[in-house]
């Protein structure tokens, strides 16, 4: 089964062709990383995903459900409005920004979703958040306001939140950009905890080092085109395309 599939995703904004028949398959248990320059549509992408932004052509499947098959713009898979959104609960996200509650403090935050969303008795989601909290590192932190956290610390809390809701797949839009440097190696330490437990990730990182010990597969997004993809030790020491070359000698 796969975890995500996309076919010929193609969306503009306005005149802008921002993702142009984008195809691509993550499998269960895969670590998928996507790489290139800003604004080569890797964040439309994920989020189109999440249907954070509406796709204008394509189709998107999760865990092997046709979700979406869409022409100018349109959906034409008819399904019941709750079990999209069931289908859609099954992909959880953590962005650059990492989009706290600031009234909540962080068992709070990482309990909302849970409780408001899945319906699930508070008591038992306060016991899952402490479990969550513990294993992103933050046990000692359960009751502090966000703005009372690192940068490091805010983005494992985010991604505790998105874990309490036992997604099936994991996005991560550039996930330690926002970070202080010395911040960086204890999120992608989460993350990799995370790959190594076996979940399905689709990751957008600058982070090569992450993306050559964590990523089965590279995918190079370039003018919202998909240049290259292949496992990362071939991508980065031998890339086929001269884009994906120039790229990485610009990061590398
Ligand atoms: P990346 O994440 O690779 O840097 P993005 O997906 O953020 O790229 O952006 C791709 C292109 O789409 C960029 O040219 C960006 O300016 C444009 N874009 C993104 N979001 C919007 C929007 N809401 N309205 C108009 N243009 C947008
Ligand atoms: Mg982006």
């Amino acid at each position: 089964m796969s975890m995500i599939k996309t076919v010929g995703l193609s969306k503009s904004f306005g005149d802008l062709r921002v993702l142009k028949d984008v195809s691509l398959t993550v499998e269960q248990k895969e670590v998928v990383c996507i790489i290139g320059p800003s604004g080569a549509g890797k964040s439309t992408y994920l989020r189109s995903l999440n249907r954070l932004e509406r796709i204008d052509e394509g189709q998107i499947y999760i865990e092997d459900k046709l979700l979406f098959d869409c022409k100018n713009g349109v959906n034409s898979v008819k399904m019941h409005l709750d079990e999209r959104n069931r289908a859609l609960l099954e992909v959880g996200m953590v962005f650059q920004r990492f989009n706290l509650f600031p009234h909540k403090t962080a068992i709070e935050n990482v309990m909302m979703a849970p409780v408001h969303v899945r319906k699930t008795p508070a008591e038992e989601a306060r016991q899952k958040a402490k479990v969550l909290l513990e294993r992103v590192g933050l046990s000692d932190k359960i009751d502090a306001w966000p703005s009372q956290l690192s940068g490091g610390q805010q983005q494992r809390l985010a991604i505790a939140r998105a874990l309490a809701m036992e997604p099936r797949i994991m996005l991560f839009d550039e996930p330690t950009s926002a970070l202080d440097p010395e911040l960086v190696g204890e999120v992608l330490a989460v993350m990799k905890q995370l790959a190594a437990a076996g979940m399905t990730m689709l990751v957008v990182t600058h982070e090569i080092g992450f993306a050559r010990e964590a990523a089965d597969k590279i995918v190079f997004m370039f003018e919202g085109a998909i240049l290259e993809t292949g496992g990362p030790d071939l991508m980065f020491s031998n890339p086929r395309n001269d884009r994906t070359r120039q790229f990485l000698q610009s990061v590398l």
